[in-house]
């Protein structure tokens, strides 16, 4: 029984699996339940937590993961062998992703086989996980270099099997949106019966947009990874893919986004890969505004220049004075510290502000604010 059952958009987060294969991250167990339990306290409804195949010691993280008792779902990733399927119920997980070759290039050149070979080794990977009652997204790695009659072929053998859905990846994200959305509204009418989940990278910068453009062409599955950790470029991030969905779609994938922040900084710190200051929807200055035009729009009305409310990913609005910021800025600020300046000094003042920020190269604080108002004063 699917329990996504009439729901629209069903987010799969891999960022402890994907996110964790980037080079160089390594997710502690702590740091695995942490992030397992914040992924699930905001509702996202699937998680993607490890490889069983890879050994006692991932086998027991997701076990531990499983021990939970989360009400996200848990998923595995595994190659379409019976061992890696096995391992995976061996770690208590009653869902799995068999993941196979599907481009020519990935058949012939990695795998030194055939399309039959994908064939048979499907029949057998999904028999064997059906057969232990298994929930089963069978992916299709380098989907999108592959011949699209032959995904569909292989769809409809999923299909007639039992799979529960399956998922294109752009593994080398070399799509742009408009082909994604081609590709999947093909597949989608290939092979009508069977869910389909996009798997985007952002090797060009287009991961998000391509993870909702799959969307848009009916996908009703998505895999995220928080800060969009993940292999080279990374993966869909899941703070743009949700907040996109809900201000540029008009949908709302039920996740509580206010705790956005709070779970970027925990992955963030957690991989070793700080955020930068600028990433879309979570980064720590994406609400900071400087110039005069802008923070006088944004103090009378902040809709005026902000596309959502900083609060709803746990951000907040900074007015912030620096080379372009105007009167209503500095005003704002000053009042912030109980200062209020005789309109006189107010030029004077916004002139020493803009000389300090460029010899600075920032722009300025509370204490520096202070400290320019007193030499000012001294100087006066
Ligand atoms: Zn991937």
């Amino acid at each position: 029984m699917d329990p996504f059952a009439g729901t629209e958009i069903i987010i799969d987060d891999t960022t402890l699996r994907d996110g964790e294969q980037t080079a160089g991250v390594v997710f502690s167990l702590e740091e695995k339940v942490a992030i397992a339990r914040l992924l699930d306290a905001i509702g996202v409804p699937e998680i993607e937590c490890g490889i069983p195949a890879m050994g006692k010691e991932e086998q027991a993280s997701v076990r531990a993961l499983v021990d939970l008792g989360l009400n996200a779902r848990l998923i595995t990733w595994n190659r379409a062998v019976i061992s890696d399927i096995q391992a995976s119920i061996d770690a208590g997980v009653t869902a799995v992703d068999i993941s196979l070759s599907v481009s020519d290039i990935h058949i012939a050149r990695k795998l030194c086989k055939d399309r039959e070979w994908v064939k048979e080794q499907l029949k057998v990977a999904l028999g064997f996980a059906k057969g232990h009652g298994l929930y089963v997204s069978v992916g299709g790695e380098d989907s999108s270099r592959a011949d699209l009659d032959f995904v569909a072929e292989l769809m409809a053998i999923a299909r007639d099997l039992g799979a529960d859905r399956f998922r294109f990846c752009d593994t080398l994200g070399i799509l742009d949106p408009f082909t994604t959305f081609d590709k999947i509204s093909f597949l989608r009418a290939q092979v009508p019966e069977l869910d389909l989940e996009v798997h985007t990278h952002n090797d060009l910068g287009m991961a998000t947009a391509n993870a909702i453009a799959g969307i848009r062409a009916g996908a009703r599955f998505v895999n995220t990874t928080v800060n969009g950790l993940g292999e080279r470029a990374g993966n869909a991030a899941l703070e743009e893919v949700v907040m996109a969905l809900k201000h540029a779609c008009g949908t709302d994938p039920g996740i509580d986004t206010r705790r956005f922040v709070e779970l970027s900084k925990l992955v963030g710190k957690a991989s070793c890969r700080p955020v930068p200051e600028w990433k879309a929807v979570v980064g720590e200055r994406v609400f900071a505004v400087e110039s005069g035009l802008h923070a006088d729009g944004v103090l009378k009305h902040p809709a005026n220049y902000e596309g959502f409310d900083p609060g709803e990913v746990g951000l907040a609005r900074q007015i912030v004075l620096g080379k372009h910021s105007g009167s209503h800025g500095l005003r704002h600020r000053l009042a912030a510290l109980d200062i209020v300046l005789p309109v006189v000094e107010e030029q004077c003042f916004m002139t020493r502000v803009r000389c300090r920020s460029q010899e600075l190269k920032r722009p300025l604080g509370d204490g520096d604010l202070l400290a320019l108002l007193t030499e000012m004063h001294h100087a006066a």
